[in-house]
């Protein structure tokens, strides 16, 4: 269905060099950025941004900035001829996959971070310290590197896609984020490039993260409970369902600020995070 000639990119400079001779060619510009393992989640955002731009680049890096020294970096999946036949599958123009020295060079330490106050310092951003500051940093660099019209983000990373948003507004980068929506396995578990960390049993567990957020969304559609009676029951769900697993949070909060709130009025976002033995997995709805 499309054209095989899809580019694999590794430096900076010939990065920038495609995406001028693209634009050239009157091509509006999607971009989808990844750390790889790819499944049909990523492929969700290249099908969107196949859908509305001319031409499609897709990054591939494991960003070490957004780790700490105490998390899955080193053993973190790089399929990486899987995931270029995927792109290749769904119609990527271009896969950008520089290597780390590329990006931070080794004989030029960085002295400039991108950090982001407030949203940052909720849900993930209290168990991961300095994680949203990477991943700010890292953004702002593919943006400027790949300069595209529009950024499509998943809404599985609902606090980053929120903070990408507000980091595009404050710096005033010309892209357009759209936000598109979770991709889930048949039993509900959301598509993870950390699954794969499951082991079987904890696997047959997982799909309870989802499950105990539809029984938050029914509750709040119900009778709008106080939130702290929607957690209860949350907390109750995944302790019987996923003995394997270890809460991390489990949070209500408004939608826009990330701000915990008490009661389950207006649009409010119902997020988790569970720990496996190798895996941390997120997972969120936004309940009107
Ligand atoms: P990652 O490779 O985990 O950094 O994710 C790259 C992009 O894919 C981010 O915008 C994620 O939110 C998005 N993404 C990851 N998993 C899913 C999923 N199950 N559904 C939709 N988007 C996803």
């Amino acid at each position: 269905m499309f054209a095989n000639d899809m580019e694999t990119i590794k430096t900076i400079k010939a990065m920038r060099e495609s995406v001028a001779a693209a634009r050239r060619a009157g091509k509006k510009i999607g971009f989808v950025p990844t750390m790889g393992a790819l499944h049909e989640g990523h492929a969700s955002l290249v099908d969107a941004a196949r859908a509305s731009c001319g031409w499609v680049a897709v990054s591939i890096f494991v960003n070490p900035i957004q780790f700490a020294p105490t998390e899955d970096l080193a053993s973190y999946p790089h399929p990486l001829e899987k995931d270029l036949e995927l792109c290749r599958a769904r119609g990527a123009d271009v896969v950008f996959v520089p290597d780390v020295n590329e990006m931070y060079p080794p004989d030029r330490p960085r002295l400039t971070d991108v950090s982001i106050r407030e949203l940052g310092d909720a849900l993930c951003g209290r168990s991961r310290p300095g994680h949203f500051t990477g991943v700010c940093t890292v953004v702002a660099k593919l943006l400027n590197i790949v300069g595209p019209d529009k950024l499509f983000l998943g809404a599985k990373d609902y606090q980053q896609a929120t903070i990408l948003r507000r980091m595009i507004l404050d710096l005033d980068y010309p892209v357009d984020a759209v936000v598109c929506p979770t991709v889930r396995e048949s039993d509900g578990l959301a598509m993870s490039s950390r699954n794969a960390y499951l082991s079987a049993g904890e696997r047959g567990q997982a799909p309870a993260l989802h499950g105990s957020l539809l029984l938050a969304a029914e509750m709040i559609r119900k009778s709008r409970p106080p939130a702290e009676q929607v957690v209860a029951a949350m907390k109750e769900f995944i302790t019987a369902r996923a003995p394997a697993g270890k809460i991390d949070y489990i949070q209500i909060c408004d939608s826009e600020s990330l701000r915990d709130v008490p009661e389950t009025r207006g649009l409010v976002l119902v997020a988790l995070a569970v720990r496996f033995d190798k895996a941390r997995l997120i997972d969120n709805i936004v309940v009107e």
